[in-house]
């Protein structure tokens, strides 16, 4: 038995070589030229081709309640398209403000991805308030190997958390080293400014970015990084969307000994046009923070290859046009935020940055792989290819060429916000701890064996 991965070139965070992958078991045990596989042995033949870590998605919604709608995603389908997109471990977030408490929303989520995950999983946990039960449980979630907390400074009255929480949650995260995630926007500033577009008579999804705009996404900002800074808790601040966000952040650095910043695929390859569209079209790209212009894109890009934004997800969080982005139609304020990309993340960030000159391979290995897996507490098990490490494998095809379709596309939502985009580059074998999960581009695993990683 065993698997081996030859002739390609391996590709990691540090360097790329033409090298051999052997796996046996669940974990790669040698790295090296010229392997001679033991008769039986399973062989991928990956000459002319690259040969990463597993990707690591470091923030997906695979499940996600919210109060008059949940996004159309489920951990068996969300789980399948990350695996035919190059992604083996995606990181959730436990807890979507409805539960009663922590154990609750561990409970729910445990439910949901237990036997249905595909791929393997990871969780933040978030939190809406800090008490003594928060503390207890918290605790008892650290000493399990929890990593995370995820807070949002916006959407009262179900998610958003007050500065005086907000303090305890970092003072607990400062004294248990264990990293704060944000959701950076003012929960009270945009419900005012909603109201005042519709005051205006703006009503169509174009009022979305209208009432979110960048300044109010780099208060968040600043007031996140300056309690983390004041505390000395680890911040991680989620979907960073515009260069005026970057700089604020960028204000911070060297005031606090761990910041990290994390933007999405979609901020670098979408603009605010999309969510302009007319005739309501616009609904399927209202996402917050919103989309950009395009001098945000070129920023965020700069930022992705220097080093100042550290990882690559997606938020993914996908729903139906009809019946679900609909329920705005003649009130922004009521569409339901989100997109889906687990399957697309990595064939767009091949195609726009890699192909396009923006960045290395190896960063690439970096934002998508070994960065969520260093930040969160699972490299070198996670996000690197090495001995030792779990053999979470994609042989990654520059060659392929696709073009990005709702007909062709695994999830079951009624349209694509990636629809026509041409990718050069595509995942051709997938593997999750030794096992193959995608074959020639298709599906090709056992589903559900997925494992909770912390
Ligand atoms: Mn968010
Ligand atoms: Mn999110």
């Amino acid at each position: 038995m065993g698997l081996l991965i030859r002739g390609g070139e391996v590709v990691t965070a540090s360097g790329r070589r033409r090298a051999d992958v052997w796996c046996e078991g669940e974990k790669i045990t040698k790295v090296a030229a010229g392997i001679e596989p033991p008769p039986g042995a399973e062989v991928v033949e990956a000459a002319g081709k690259l040969v990463f870590p597993g990707f690591v998605d470091p923030h997906v919604h695979a499940y996600l309640p919210l109060t008059n709608v949940s996004a159309k995603s489920d951990y068996a389908n969300c789980t399948r398209a990350a695996l035919l997109g190059g992604t083996t471990c995606l990181m959730d977030f436990a807890g979507s403000g409805l539960e009663a408490d922590l154990d609750e929303a561990w409970a729910v989520w445990t439910a949901q991805a237990e036997g249905k995950a595909s791929c393997d999983y990871a969780w933040h946990l978030t939190v809406t308030q800090f008490d003594d039960t928060t503390r207890r449980q918290l605790e008892g979630y650290v000493a399990r190997g929890l990593k995370s907390i995820k807070i949002y400074l916006a959407y009262k009255p179900t998610l958003a958390i007050g500065d005086a929480d907000l303090i305890r949650v970092l003072e607990f995260a400062a004294a248990h080293d264990i990293v704060v995630m944000a959701h950076c926007e003012n929960a009270d500033l945009i419900p005012a400014l909603q109201r005042k577009r519709l005051a205006e008579g703006i009503t169509g999804p174009e009022g979305h970015a209208l009432s979110r705009p960048p300044m109010v996404e780099a208060e968040g900002v600043c007031r996140f990084l300056t309690f983390a800074a004041a505390t000395g808790a680890k911040a991680y601040v989620v979907h960073l969307s515009c260069a005026e966000a970057l700089s604020m952040a960028d204000r911070f650095r060297g005031k606090m000994k761990d910041l990290f910043i994390e933007t999405m695929i979609h901020y670098l390859v979408l603009d605010r046009s999309y969510a302009e569209r007319p005739d309501f079209e616009g609904a399927k790209w209202v996402l917050s923070p919103p989309l950009r212009e395009t001098g945000d894109q070129a920023a965020l890009w700069a930022a992705l290859a220097d080093g100042r934004i550290d990882t690559l997800g997606t938020d993914h969080c996908p729903f139906d046009f009809e019946g679900q982005k609909t329920l705005g139609r003649g009130d922004f304020t009521k569409i339901p935020n989100g997109i889906g990309g687990v399957e697309e993340r990595m064939a767009l960030a091949w195609t726009a940055g890699v192909a396009a000159g923006r960045i290395t391979p190896e960063r690439l290995a970096a934002v998508a792989a070994e960065n969520p897996a260093k930040i969160f507490g699972l490299f070198p098990r996670k996000g690197t290819i090495a001995p030792g490490s779990d053999a979470d494998l994609v042989v990654w095809d520059p060659a392929a060429r696709r073009t990005i379709s709702v007909k062709t596309q695994s999830l079951d939502t009624d349209y694509n916000p990636y629809e026509g985009f041409e990718t050069a580059g595509a995942p051709e074998v997938v593997t999750v701890r030794g096992e193959i999960m995608v074959r020639g581009g298709r599906f090709a695993g056992t589903p559900g064996r997925g494992r909770l990683v912390l």
